[in-house]
Order: structure tokens, then sequence, then C-alpha cells
């Protein structure tokens, strides 16, 4: 096949410094993330350009080429939201990576969209300051993404998701101009609020190429605790129970059965392979009520609730290693057939109703549906497991995976509570928005991108 014009085009705007590949083999690992389940098209090429102006010069000739692209940070992403359209360029990200620049006093730090999301942390401890946002990924996400995406993780009962944590963003919209949105100022009300509008957006209104991202003072000692619990409603009451402390968790997880078994298999960390369900909290050591007059100690909870063992650790290499069970899951998962992920979300009052009609799911349809998640946040992660694929086990799982939506909705929830939507829940969408809404998301999304070029048949209904 003849190579598309702008692939010349962009070895002479970009030089030959920056990466620019069409061999079959690279195209392949840029085409898709970490979701198993969906189709991906075939690229032009993939680009990787190193500073603002090579992505400013790439969305310059696809506008004039009339080529879509795709932004791509690290490509963990799982609902398909990075994956190639035919004929599309792959705007990889993965070299917006300057070092990260801290302002301790103002308590920020600058980033680059490449720039990995457990960096970003890293670089804010070596002064005793937190980065909060943490998807189970942070290892290996790219901030651009988190922002693309709005992600959560472990830490939102107390810290809130990625918006939260977002002053400022350098942007390049689809044509090639570049802005900066957002203020340094820890309040501002100037015009509207393009930083919530961006964040989120999945790649679908520009390109991000880097972020002023706001820092805090972590508390001093945590106190992990795993409980092992005699049933999945039983971990429900437990988080229902804690959820409503003077002082909010760190965090509040949960595995269920499968998943305690799947992670032990792949980790062997010694978990309680007998329990129905664990629960991992993590609290500042003096929120931990026990023994004082303050609220019944997470240990007193979890008992109360049934927990067959409870172990409590404030040693943070014991603590790192116990979290690094609910970081495995989805791998563990993945280790084990093709997982179909749902992130669904619903108010933390349904918790027990979700839980309940997920397992009610598996039951009908007869799969395996293995269910974790950030439980004080109201957002599970039921994973229809896919042993052996065939496409009768396929047509079986997309159909229990359509009736957890529905249950969901059904419960007043939402289809996504951190990993967006992508192309795996665009056909669900407009269940859920009002139409009106829709509408104007889809006006919004024109008003950047009037030729519609950015990450078409993602996330929002064309
Ligand atoms: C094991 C595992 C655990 C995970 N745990 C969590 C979790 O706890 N919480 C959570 O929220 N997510 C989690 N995720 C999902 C994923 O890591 C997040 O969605 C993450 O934010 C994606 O970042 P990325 O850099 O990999 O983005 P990609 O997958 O490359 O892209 C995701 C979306 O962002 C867009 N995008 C990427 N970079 C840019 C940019 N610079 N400008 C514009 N658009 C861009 C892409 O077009 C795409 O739409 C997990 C994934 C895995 C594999």
């Amino acid at each position: 096949m003849p190579t598309h014009p702008i692939v010349a085009a962009l070895r002479g705007r970009l030089g030959t410094d920056v990466p620019l590949a069409t061999d079959a083999d690279v195209l392949a690992a840029y085409s898709h993330d970490r979701a198993p389940w969906l189709a991906h098209g075939a690229p032009l090429a993939m680009v990787a350009p190193g500073d603002v102006d090579g992505v400013r010069h790439v969305l310059e000739l696809a506008a004039e080429h009339r080529v879509p692209v795709v932004p791509r940070g690290a490509g963990s992403g799982l609902t398909g939201a990075a994956n190639a359209v035919d004929g599309c360029l792959v705007l990889s990200t993965h070299r917006l990576r300057p070092e990260p620049r801290l302002d301790v006093d103002d308590r920020l730090v600058r980033v680059g969209a490449g720039t990995l999301n457990g960096e970003v942390k890293q670089a804010a401890a070596g002064v005793g300051l937190l980065y909060p946002p943490d998807p189970a990924s942070s290892a290996f996400c790219s901030i651009g993404g988190n922002v693309a995406t709005n992600a959560g993780g472990l830490c939102c009962v107390r810290y809130g998701v990625t918006r939260d944590w977002v002053r400022e963003l350098d942007v390049v919209l689809p044509g090639g101009e570049a802005l900066r949105v957002g203020h340094t100022a820890p309040k501002s009300v100037a015009g509207l609020d393009l930083v919530s509008l961006l964040v989120g957006s999945e790649g679908t209104l520009g390109v991000v190429t880097g972020a002023t991202l706001a820092l805090t003072r972590g508390p001093d000692r945590l106190v992990t605790v795993v409980a092992s619990l005699p049933s999945l409603a039983a971990a429900g009451d437990v988080v229902l129970a804690l959820r409503d402390r003077p002082e909010p968790p760190v965090l509040l997880e949960i595995m269920d059965a499968t998943t305690i078994r799947a992670v032990e298999e792949l980790a062997h960390l010694g978990l309680d392979v007998e329990a129905a369900a664990l629960v991992l909290v993590q609290l500042p050591e003096e929120a931990d009520g026990a023994g004082a007059a303050g609220p019944a100690g997470v240990e007193d909870v979890c008992r109360a609730a049934g927990a067959t063992e409870v172990y409590a650790t404030t040693e943070p290499d014991e603590a790192r290693a116990l979290l690094q069970a609910r970081r495995l899951a989805y791998e563990a998962f993945e280790r084990r057939g093709l997982p179909l992920l749902e992130d669904v979300a619903v108010d933390v009052s349904r918790l027990p109703a979700l839980i309940a009609a997920i397992a009610g799911v598996a039951e009908r349809r007869g799969v395996t549906i293995g269910t974790f998640g950030h439980a004080a946040d109201g957002n599970l992660h039921p994973v229809i497991l896919v042993e052996h694929d065939t496409p009768a086990a396929r047509v079986l799982a997309q159909s229990a995976f359509d009736d957890v939506v529905e249950e969901t909705l059904a419960l007043g929830g939402t289809l996504s509570g951190e990993h967006g939507i992508g192309r795996l829940k665009l056909p669900y969408l407009a269940r859920q928005l009002d139409p009106v809404a829709l509408r104007l998301m889809q006006q919004v999304r024109a008003a950047f991108d009037p030729l519609g070029l950015m990450n078409p048949g993602s996330s929002l209904p064309a």
C-alpha cells in the first residue's frame, strides 16, 4: 500500500529525531489499550513528539490532510478509548516527560503529559508532600491519560479524583493552536471552567501536553487493616459503617472470593483464600479510634460485621504488600483468560444492592464474575471472565455485561466511575444522559474539533 502523503509531510516538519513509525509490529503495539475485548483499526503511523511544537505540527498537518488523530498516553486504559481507527495517526505522548518542577511554597508541581503518575508521587514524596490520585495502575499510567479519563483509584474516598488536583492544563487544539487553561491559585472564577471540560474528555477535545498539579501534606502515620469477611454483603456493611466517620479513611477497598483466589494464584501473597470477601482499609493512625473515646476502631467494626480474621499494621512495607493484592486484581484476571471489565458506580448507600445484583447476574447467566473495587466510592469493578475464548462464551459474557449495566442504571447508578466511556460503554451512554445534555456535549465537541478528527468513534456518539 502506498504511504499516505501525511507521513512525508510529518517527517519534513518534525525532522528525523522524532519517532515516526509505519512498520506493522510497532503499529500493532500502539493500536490498542489494555481492554482485550474490543476491536481496533489500523493506523497510518505512530508519532511521538517530544515537545509542544511537535504536537502542534502533528495536529496542524492532521487537519490539513483530514487525518484522524488518536491521542495515546501509556495505553493502560480499560475502555478502548486509545484504540486506533483505520487510517489514523496515533499521537503518543510518552516523550512529553520533562523532570517534574516542584514549587514547595505553593505545593504545586508542573509535569509533562507523558510523566507517569508514580513519578509525580515520587517527586512529591521527595519534598515531604503527597500527590494523592492513586489509580491501581499508578506505576505505569501517564498524567495525560489520568487527566483525559479523570482517573480515580484507591484514595478517592478521602482525596477525590484527578480533577480535584489539576490547577492548569497546557493543551494543543485540533488544528494546532496551543493554549494554557486554569490557574495556579487555589481558587479562580474567571470565565468558563475549561479545565473541568478537558478533564475526562478522553482525547476528544485536544491533546494535553502538560499540567500543573496541586500537592498536599499526607498523614504522618497510617494504619492498614485487612479483614476477612464471611460474605460480600458483610463487607458492604463494613463499608457503610466506616464511610461516615468524622475523618474518612484514606482508602476502603473490597475483593470477593473469586478475586482473592485469582490474586493468590498469581502472586502468592498469603491471602485468606477461605474468606468470602476481603476488606482493605487504610486511615491515619490518629483517626482509628480504637480504645479512645472516638468512633469504634476499624478492627472492632470489622469484627462486629462478622470478620473471621483481622490484621492491622503500621509498617509501610507491609502495608504496601497488602495493597499490592488489590493492585494486582485486574492482572490476575488477565492471566486466567479474557476479562470483560465493568466500572459501575452507585450512591454508597446502594452498594449492598449493587453487590447483590451482580451476584444475581452471575447466577442467572451462569458466568464467573469476580468483583473488586473502590467500595467507599460506590465504585465496583465486576470482571466477567471468559476462560475459553469461543464466540458463544463471548456472547454470554456480553449478555452478563449488559445485565450489570442494566442493574446499575436501575439503581440510579452511572456507567463509569473512573475508567470513562471509550468504545466499551459508548453503546450505553444515551441511556444514562439527558438527551439535551448529550446534544450540548456534541456541540461542545464540535466547537473544539469542527472537522471531527479527534478520537472519532470514542466517548460520545457522533
Ligand atoms: C491494572 C490496571 C489498574 C487500573 N486501575 C485504575 C484505577 O484504580 N483507577 C482508574 O481510574 N483507572 C485505572 N486503570 C485504568 C487506566 O490506568 C487509567 O484510565 C489511566 O488514566 C489511563 O492512562 P494512560 O496514560 O494509560 O492513558 P491511555 O490508556 O493511553 O489513554 C486513555 C484515554 O486518554 C486519552 N489520552 C491519553 N493521553 C492524552 C493526552 N495527553 N491528551 C489527550 N488525551 C489523552 C486517550 O485518547 C484515551 O482516550 C487501571 C488500568 C490497569 C491496566
